[in-house]
């Protein structure tokens, strides 16, 4: 029977980088599948705008200012929702950043920018999340990785590290934190348009075109793309699922 299966009615979901583009399009997924969401972003305005509409279809949402590369404001964060919405039964660990240049080039405060908002914060969330999930009894951890978690890239050697260092700290959390009930997924999203992208778009001539001749798919993805995903790495259809890392990438990344 599948009724029910993925529905997560009662649920609340701590989206990091939810107010735009992947985050915010696997918000608008949970918010559907019945969850409370909470929006975690630097950007407050927008992190309300994405509150906003989540609740004008009828959602839960709050929005909490937090730099995830910040310990003290994550472990504020994780303290406010318990308060304020009484569990964590979902962690999205999506807020990301790039630094195009090669690694002749790239200075060490930006390696470790990088470094810091795409995968210390991914730990150091998870870590603060951990508790209340295991109090719970279970849990969901859905971490962002990126092609650049299987692949080198030479405009991203710091962007790369961080996204090859999610899947294994992915596996790592699966494995640990398997006997307390709590499945951790790695999705890696290929080339989806975005802010994000937007930006490099305008740095590298004829990107757009060479991404639709490399996508078997032939198109770009959309953050409406994650939504789905996000349901199914949340819900009990993925009770068995733990340790993987997800292509959601229209081909891109099994085409030789
Ligand atoms: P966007 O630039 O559209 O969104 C990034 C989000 O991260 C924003 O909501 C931003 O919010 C948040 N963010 C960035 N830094 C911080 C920080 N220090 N603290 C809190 N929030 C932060 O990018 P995408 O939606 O494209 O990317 C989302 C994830 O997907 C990233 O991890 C990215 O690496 C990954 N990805 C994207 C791909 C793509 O093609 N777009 C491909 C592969 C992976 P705010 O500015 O308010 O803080």
């Amino acid at each position: 029977m599948t009724a029910g299966l993925f529905d997560l009615s009662g649920k609340v979901a701590v989206v990091t980088g939810g107010n735009g583009g992947i985050g915010l399009g696997m918000a608008r997924g949970l918010a559907q599948a019945g969850a409370t969401i909470a929006v975690v972003g630097r950007n407050q305005t927008k992190s309300e705008d994405a509150v906003a509409e989540l609740t004008k279809s009828g959602a839960k949402a709050v929005a909490i200012a937090a730099d995830v590369t910040d310990k003290t404001a994550v472990d504020g964060m994780i303290t406010r929702v318990l308060k304020e919405l009484g569990r964590i039964d979902i962690l999205v660990n999506n807020a990301g950043i790039n630094i195009r240049k090669p690694p002749h080039e790239i200075a060490l405060d930006e390696w470790d920018s990088v470094i810091k908002t795409n995968l210390t914060s991914a730990f150091v969330c998870s870590q603060a999340a951990h508790p209340a999930m295991k109090a719970a009894g279970g849990g969901k951890i859905i971490n962002i990785g990126s092609m650049l978690s299987i692949f080198g890239a030479s405009f991203a050697p710091a962007y790369a590290a961080s996204k090859g260092g999610i899947v294994q700290f992915t596996r790592s959390c699966a494995v640990a934190w398997a006997p307390h009930n709590i499945q951790c997924n790695a999705v890696l999203p290929g080339w989806i348009d975005t802010e994000l992208t937007q930006n490099a778009r305008r740095e590298v001539d004829g990107l757009h075109d060479k991404v639709l001749a490399r996508t078997p798919a032939g198109r770009w993805g959309a953050s409406g793309d994650f939504a789905g995903i996000a349901v199914f790495l949340s819900s009990r259809a993925s009770d068995f699922v733990t340790g993987t890392a997800i292509p959601v990438d229209g081909g891109f990344s099994v085409q030789g």
